[in-house]
């Protein structure tokens, strides 16, 4: 099959297997060249391990650590006419890359909400991996189906308080326009919560507490977001804000519970904003980032999730010392956060209009990783060529 980007609004809806591969393969690349990770973790369990920082956070351990790697993900495979999701090629390309080193690297495409991912995830730890010291959390999801009570639980992005007005690009047609959004009720911000907060997470590290394959020193992070003011009545004072609260509520108790019986720890790691699949669903954030990636390209601090990751582990989980903010986050998104860099992406968003978007924003560089994210526009691979659209992860 030949397969060529289809693009609708903020998904595209094909992916292309050898794209993903290259992406996944340069990612490795970029690992290898930063060389080990002394004192990194060996038997890892990734949730939410097939895009984005899941994706990289099963990639950094693998190859900076030699890590044996459990994936868990809910992707589409593809099928002889329709093309799989990218994270179903990612982790098709992951796997076999892993093997090849002679690491373990086994994956489940499922609902992480559900009491059978929990299950089917135990008992191959149980039977083929052996203690787990390492737990990334990094699901981004828009539903959730409670497993007890088999209800439909729906996030949504708005905010707490009234309406926010702000600039937003539109990435179709790379316009800006205004953009307002509303506030929640009461029953969509619990909802969020439910979705995106921690409740899940606890649930897992549980499940693995109970079934006894937590190893000692265990760690488990999982991901949130914070950014500048401009963004706070969508994002950290919004819906999606509440829900990363109270993932710092259940921190705070898995970090004491794993503390007091495995010596080890929980962690809430404040990351950069990057483009990802879950990142460009979120108003205002695409032309944030624009401005945001032409700031830290100028200074040379730009930074994808693969770079992110391999610093968090390096300078952060696998340090001596887990530096750590005045709410024991974790913060990677130092560089985005920097005084200089945040100034000049205040003084970029009060100016920037359709007529100078070009010289204050990297909106090319935005489209380039949106379309890589799905394996288009990668140097080195043939898009006129035939690919196969039914690969697909070895292990599953
Ligand atoms: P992403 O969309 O790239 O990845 C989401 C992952 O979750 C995928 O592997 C997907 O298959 C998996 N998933 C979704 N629903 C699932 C389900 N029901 N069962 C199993 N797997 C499921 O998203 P991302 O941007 O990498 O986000 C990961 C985490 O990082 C989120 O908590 C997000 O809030 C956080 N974060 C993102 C950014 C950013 O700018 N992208 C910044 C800081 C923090």
């Amino acid at each position: 099959m030949i397969v060529k980007p289809k693009i609708r609004g903020f998904i595209c809806i094909t992916s292309h297997p050898d794209g993903c591969a290259a992406n996944v393969q340069e990612q490795i690349d970029y690992v290898k060249a930063k060389g080990p990770v002394e004192g990194g973790p060996k038997n890892v369990l990734v949730i939410g391990s097939s895009t984005g920082y899941g994706l990289a956070s099963r990639i950094v351990p693998a190859f900076s650590s030699g890590a044996n790697t459990l994936g868990l993900f809910f992707e589409k495979p593809g099928t002889e006419k329709r093309t799989g999701t990218a994270g179903w090629y990612n982790t098709a390309a992951f796997e076999k890359a892993a093997t090849a080193e002679g690491l373990f690297a086994k994956s489940l495409n499922g609902d992480a909400f559900s009491h059978d991912a929990k299950a089917n995830a135990i008992e191959i730890i149980k039977n083929e991996m052996g203690p787990i010291d390492l737990v990334v959390y990094s699901l981004a999801s828009p539903r959730r189906i409670d497993p007890d009570t088999g209800e439909d639980y729906r996030s949504v992005l708005k905010t707490t308080g009234g309406d926010y007005v702000n600039k937003n690009l539109n990435t179709d047609k790379g316009e800006i326009e205004e953009v307002t959004i509303g506030p929640a009720t009461q029953e969509e911000i619990d909802n969020t919560i439910k979705v995106m907060g921690g409740a899940d997470w606890e649930l897992w590290m549980n499940a693995l507490d109970e079934a006894g394959v937590l190893a000692e020193g265990v760690k488990s992070v999982s991901y949130s977001y914070i950014g500048p003011e401009l963004t706070w009545p969508i994002y950290t004072d919004g819906t999606i804000g509440m829900a990363k609260k109270d993932l710092e509520v259940v921190c705070e108790r898995l970090d004491s519970k794993l503390r007091n019986k495995y010596n080890g720890s929980a962690y809430v790691s404040v990351n950069k904003a990057l483009v990802t699949q879950a990142s460009s669903a979120i108003p205002v954030v695409p032309l944030y980032i624009s401005i945001l990636y032409k700031e830290m390209k100028a200074k040379g601090l730009h930074e994808g999730c693969i770079e992110q990751i391999q610093r968090l582990f390096a300078e952060r989980l696998y340090s001596d010392e887990i530096p750590l903010d005045e709410s024991s986050r974790i913060r990677i998104d130092d560089w985005e956060m920097r005084d200089d860099i945040q100034a000049a992406v205040a003084k970029s968003w009060d100016t920037i209009s359709n007529d100078n978007l070009a010289d204050l924003a990297d909106f090319e560089g935005y489209q380039q990783e949106f379309l890589k994210l799905f394996g288009f526009g990668i140097d080195g691979v043939d898009y006129e060529a035939d690919t196969d659209p039914e690969t697909a992860p070895p292990s599953i």
